[in-house]
């Protein structure tokens, strides 16, 4: 416990007063851009990979990076992404799972679930995950099996998030943009999905459009989005 109040003796000393603008402009509110849900894995570290700022990310984590379909229960991730989207307006969700996810390696093997059975009822969230891949790509070995489940997983839970109402209503109109990622740790790489092929690719960093989850809007928009 120690690390932690020395941890924030060197907040306070060192990096608080450089921002201290920053956080009293931010203390009576958020606005945040990006909606990001991901794995509460301790290695993932949302605001330090993407050099983000206090108020530029709406984080939320839990084990396996999944949202639940709606109208199932209700649960913690479902009731903040419809205040991130009805009240904080975020443009993009972004899902991102990452490798050597320990959720992912339970999904593979059941039996090392028994004794949590919270983790493994959560786990059924990603189900659709892990049939996709025993059916399709059961041919895969170790890694690559474990890579193929984690992007599944993402598009899966994609599939989720658009069965919320607030969620394909923003999305009809262009107002909200949904994306997939996985992101490699031990690398410093991220994938995307690419709703139009199918398929994971490298994050582009040259500028080229970053392919997007995004289906075609259907409605014109009166929030205007950004890029
Ligand atoms: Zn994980």
């Amino acid at each position: 416990m120690n690390r932690l109040i020395n941890g924030f003796e060197s907040f306070r000393r060192d990096i608080y007063p450089e921002q201290r603008e920053l956080f009293e402009r931010l203390a009576s509110g958020q606005s945040p851009h990006t909606m990001f849900i991901t794995c509460a894995d301790s290695r993932v570290m949302p605001e330090m990979i993407f050099c983000a700022q206090p108020g530029d990310l709406f984080v939320y984590r839990n084990v396996g990076n999944i949202v639940p379909p709606y109208a199932q229960h209700v649960s913690g991730v479902v009731a903040a992404i419809e205040y991130a989207v009805k009240v904080l307006k975020v443009q993009h969700i972004v899902i991102c799972g990452h490798s050597d996810c320990g959720a992912m390696k339970g999904l593979l093997n059941p039996s090392e679930l028994s004794g949590m059975p919270s983790v493994a009822d959560w786990l059924k969230h990603a189900d659709v995950a892990r049939h996709v891949v025993a059916e399709n790509a059961s041919h895969l070995h170790a890694d690559e099996h474990l890579r193929c489940l984690t992007e599944e997983n993402v598009v899966g839970q994609l599939e989720h998030l658009r069965t919320l109402p607030v969620v394909a209503a923003a999305v009809a109109n262009g107002s909200l943009s949904i994306h997939g990622w996985v992101y490699d740790i031990g690398e410093a790489a991220i994938r995307v999905f690419d709703g139009g092929t199918g398929r994971f690719v490298d994050i582009p960093c040259d500028g080229t459009p970053l392919p997007q989850a995004t289906p075609m809007a259907r409605f014109a928009s009166t929030v205007a989005t950004a890029a």
